[in-house]
């Protein structure tokens, strides 16, 4: 595959992620506390997660074993796969979802996102990257690593707050309290967002703008739809707390 076509495939594929981002104004993908039936088989929520985020982890490591990369797309590779080490090996381990299950179509769906948007990273960080060592003094790995480095720090402290809500057996929703939650409902999806903000940055490359751009397509509309969820259960829901982002969404 040439540069331009893998350019090409990239808008296709933003263009795809701007029509989902719409969609998922009106339809609320059907898992964990959205989940309802009508949506064909259904299978185990942990299971769900390791299916949904193994090929992203595969894909990448695919290609970073396969090719002679630079330091600098190799650092880009490494954090891919630590996030993706922990989203689909541990972060499955830790919820507290017993006996909770996923509708099939929303893993299949996830995976299909996962395998294009890791292929289209590894391939061209496999093929086209063209860093040299002084991209590790440019202002875009300042700000780019700072970005990413904060983004999963909240990410991880968001969601083990979420997952400590329960206790072992517990199967119910309350309301988080402290931290970032002080200020949004989502501060776990925040994280993320931020994180693969500050991918695309580093990255600098059109692959990763795609994928920031899917990041928000799906975690956007995942945050209007837990925050609304979070004001119809509970009456004394904090009303200063916004969706996502701090004093603003
Ligand atoms: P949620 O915040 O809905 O849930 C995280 C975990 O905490 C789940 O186990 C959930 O249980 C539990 N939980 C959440 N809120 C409460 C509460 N109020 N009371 C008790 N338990 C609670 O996150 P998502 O499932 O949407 O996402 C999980 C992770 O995956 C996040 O870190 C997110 O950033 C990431 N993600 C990334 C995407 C991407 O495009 N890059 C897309 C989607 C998610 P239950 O499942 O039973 O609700």
């Amino acid at each position: 595959m040439t540069l331009a076509t893998l350019y090409t495939i990239c808008w296709i594929w933003i263009a795809v992620g701007v029509a989902t981002f719409i969609l998922l104004q009106f339809v609320t993908a059907p898992y964990g506390r959205h989940t309802k039936s009508g949506w064909g088989p259904q299978i185990s929520n942990k299971a769900g997660w390791v299916l949904m985020e193994v090929p992203s982890f595969l894909i990448i490591l695919y290609f970073y074993l396969s090719s002679d990369q630079s330091s600098f797309a190799s650092m880009l590779s490494i954090l891919w796969l630590v996030h993706y080490f922990n989203r689909t090996f541990i972060f499955p381990m830790r919820i507290r979802t017993k006996g909770k299950k996923m509708p099939f179509i929303i893993v299949a769906s996830a995976i299909f996102f996962n395998l294009i948007n890791a292929g289209l990273n590894g391939y061209y960080l496999a093929r086209f990257e063209t860093y040299s060592e002084t991209a590790f003094s440019d202002w875009k790995f300042y700000l780019g690593i700072t970005f990413f480095l904060t983004g999963f720090i909240i990410n991880q402290i968001s969601d083990h707050k979420l997952i400590h809500l329960r206790k072992p057996k517990e199967t119910g929703y309350k309301i988080p309290k402290g931290f970032l939650f002080k200020y949004v409902s989502c501060p776990n999806l925040f994280g993320e967002l931020l994180q693969w903000g500050g991918f695309a940055i580093m990255a600098w490359n059109l692959p990763a703008l795609t994928f920031l751009v899917w990041t928000c397509a799906n975690l956007i509309p995942r945050a209007t739809k837990h925050h609304q969820w979070y004001k119809s259960q509970f009456s004394d829901y904090p009303a200063e707390r916004k969706a996502l982002f701090p004093w603003l969404f």
